[in-house]
């Protein structure tokens, strides 16, 4: 261990803790705010509520995406809903329930005054984007509504149809516009950072390239906040947008950032299944449908019955029968691993075998179709586009894909990575989910991050450190320039016969099988061979077609770029996920169950979080960890029964 983690918990009893520390910490002057530039990287749900409210703030912010619009983020995907604890519904939520349902939803991995402030802070969140304007789904009368989410016995899911990550990402940029048009926020769209600046161990800046010109060019601050999203792509076939990527936490994780819990995947319950070799990407079936919908399959192996001619007594209805209390609503940790079991013993329904039904005929036959249409209705829409089959008459088949990374950059109480000065927010950094994120709970994270967490403490942070003034010839900003341009050279000149695309999927093939749903050790030593071949043949045999001109409009080399990382990173999450030897939330090394195959957590030898340290090229990386201590809560076996 080299690295000094002080995660910089408060003291004090746990729903004190924000309240002493915002008092605590030390202010900037309105007067003095202009005279400090930050650099926001993302404009998602956390970068654009961040750079909106430091601008609104008075600070200078520069902002960065890699998208035509700060708006193409993508949050503007989140179908489901927003967890917050207004307890609207009396139906016995409080801000405790929430941290506890959270906490013990992470199986008990994750640090317990993040969780406790964010349940704290997600009743905020909802006053602040009600009066943006977001259009939160109302009941009749006119009240915000609410829905059910997995691992939880409440309804505390604020919702816009399947289209509140749309509806919330317009009320962050609509907010970004306002600071763009004032002046405070100067924006670079189609920008994308490809090194971190530090100068005497501060984080003081980014090297960039302009996607449409090629230009590289480096950017000054006196503080950067990464918001660049989560690095489920790794793993291929996701989810997540095609464009999503891990360069911006990887690069700065080279440059001194620990990482935090990479082996901390999650896994969707609910996804269309794959179809065939062709596809580049997978879509999300929300977790709200959950609340409607029930999963089941055929009782007998082998059953290759259409489902309407599947007589109810010969279906199984696993999430019911194994977990009574939750039902289909079980954490997606958990319906995952259910869905998987069944298809493991050969009842898994569809053509490939790997699907389950989720079944709308009784929430139909109850509410009638008009009432699940208002409910679902787009969700329902883009099935019947992707399968051609229509879910109002034949159930929905669904399997488990990537989804999320709850783990990411590690931060401390203040959000700020190993590298003082470098910030990580929404789900850029390690979280507040610990081992397995409940839905709904990442847009509450990155809005609580980006609204009402950062902006405090970056203040402190530049309020107490004496920043001396930077520019682009200091030479720690010509080596971070040095290094960016000759990596580019190094891609464009392999000139292999191989796309960077083929080598992706060749990688994300392997993650999955080795490295996905469960985890064994064999398993993870053989990705720990192959992943290191992939990446030698990559830097032998990739192509980049190019002109000769690097400074030119590339979506190759930008591409290659980013597989380039995801080939080194994929190795960590494999070391990582190989050296916790337990299991807990979304990471189930088969190893480490229970009798009836539930994860096994070692709370004696793994309540911690692992922060890995970059040990140089060629070099294995190093170990640290922050020991999770707690107070508020007693740790438990996690049961939905
Ligand atoms: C299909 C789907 C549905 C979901 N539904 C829900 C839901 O209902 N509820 C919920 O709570 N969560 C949901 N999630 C999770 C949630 O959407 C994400 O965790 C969250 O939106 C991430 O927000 P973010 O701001 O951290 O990052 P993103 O929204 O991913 O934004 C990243 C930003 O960083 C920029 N960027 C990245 N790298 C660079 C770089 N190197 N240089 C410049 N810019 C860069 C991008 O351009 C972008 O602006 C869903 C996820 C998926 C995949």
């Amino acid at each position: 261990m080299t690295l000094t983690l002080n995660a910089k918990t408060p003291p004090g009893p746990i729903e004190q803790k924000w309240d002493t520390h915002k008092f605590e910490m030390k202010l900037v002057n309105p007067a003095n705010k202009r005279k400090f530039r930050v650099i926001v990287v993302g404009t998602g749900l956390a970068g654009g509520s961040a750079a909106a409210t430091l601008s609104e703030l008075g600070y200078q912010v520069s902002c960065f995406c890699f998208h035509d619009s700060p708006r193409r983020a993508h949050s503007i995907a989140a179908q489901g809903g927003i967890n917050a604890a207004k307890n609207y519904q009396n139906d016995g939520d409080s801000i405790y329930r929430l941290f506890y349902d959270t906490i013990k939803g992470g199986d008990f991995r994750s640090r317990e005054a993040n969780v406790y402030r964010l349940a704290e802070v997600s009743v905020n969140i909802i006053d602040q984007c009600v009066a943006q304007g977001v259009p939160f789904a109302r009941e009749y009368g006119g009240l915000l509504a609410n829905r059910s989410f997995g691992g939880a016995q409440v309804s505390r899911t604020f919702y816009a149809r399947g289209q509140t990550g749309q509806q919330l990402l317009l009320g962050a940029y609509q907010a970004l516009e306002r600071q763009i048009v004032r002046g405070g926020v100067q924006m670079y769209p189609m920008t994308e950072m490809l090194d971190l600046i530090v100068v005497d161990g501060r984080a003081r800046g980014i090297i960039a390239r302009d996607l449409l010109t090629g230009a590289i060019t480096p950017h000054v601050a006196d503080a950067v906040v990464l918001a660049t999203g989560g690095y489920g792509n790794v793993f291929f076939l996701s989810t997540n947008a095609k464009l999503s990527n891990c360069t911006a936490i990887w690069r700065a994780y080279r440059r001194g950032a620990a990482f935090g819990n990479p082996c901390f995947t999650q896994i969707h319950p609910t996804c269309i299944p794959v179809s065939g070799d062709y596809q580049s990407k997978l879509t999300l079936m929300s977790e709200s449908l959950r609340n409607d919908g029930r999963v089941w399959v055929p009782r007998r192996r082998g059953d290759k019955r259409a489902p309407s001619e599947i007589p109810e007594a010969e279906r199984d209805y696993y999430l019911e029968r194994k977990y009574p209390s939750f039902g289909n609503l079980a954490p997606r940790d958990i319906a995952s691993r259910a869905a998987k079991e069944v298809c493991d013993e050969g009842r898994g329904v569809g053509p490939t075998g790997l699907g389950v039904y989720l079944d709308f005929a009784d929430a139909i036959g109850r509410l009638g179709e008009d009432t699940i249409r208002d409910r679902y209705g787009n969700l329902f829409d883009i099935y019947q586009r992707i399968t051609d089959e229509n879910p109002y008459r034949v159930p929905m088949r669904i399997y488990p894909a990537i989804h999320y990374t709850m783990g990411g950059l590690w931060v401390d109480y203040n959000l700020m990575t190993t590298i003082p000065g470098l910030h990580a927010i929404g789900e850029a950094n390690f979280s507040d989910h610990g081992a397995n994120r409940l839905g709904a709970s990442a847009l509450m994270q990155g809005l609580a991050d980006g609204y009402f967490i950062l902006p405090y403490t970056i203040g402190d942070y530049l309020a107490t450190n004496k920043l001396d003034r930077v520019d682009a010839s200091h030479p720690a900003v010509r080596e971070a320039d040095a290094a960016v341009r000759g990596r580019i050279s190094k891609l464009l000149g392999v000139r292999g016969g191989r796309t960077a695309d083929s080598f992706h999927r060749e990688l994300g093939k392997t993650m999955w099988e080795l490295c996905g749903m469960s985890r064994n050790a064999d398993g993870l030593k053989k990705a720990l061979e192959v992943i290191p071949q992939i990446r030698d043949q990559f830097w032998k045999e990739v192509v980049v077609p190019n002109t000769g001109d690097t400074v030119a409009f590339n979506q190759e080399l930008e591409k290659a770029g980013r597989v380039a990382d995801f080939l080194e990173l994929a190795e960590l999450i494999c070391i990582d996920a190989l050296h916790r030897n337990e299991s807990c939330g979304g990471h189930f090394r088969e190893e480490y169950q229970t009798a009836d195959g539930e994860a096994k957590r070692d709370d004696e030898h793994f309540a911690y979080a692992a922060a890995w340290e970059y040990g140089g090229e060629g070099k294995p990386p190093v170990l640290n960890k922050e020991p999770l201590t707690f107070e508020a809560v007693h740790l438990s076996q996690r049961s939905y029964k």
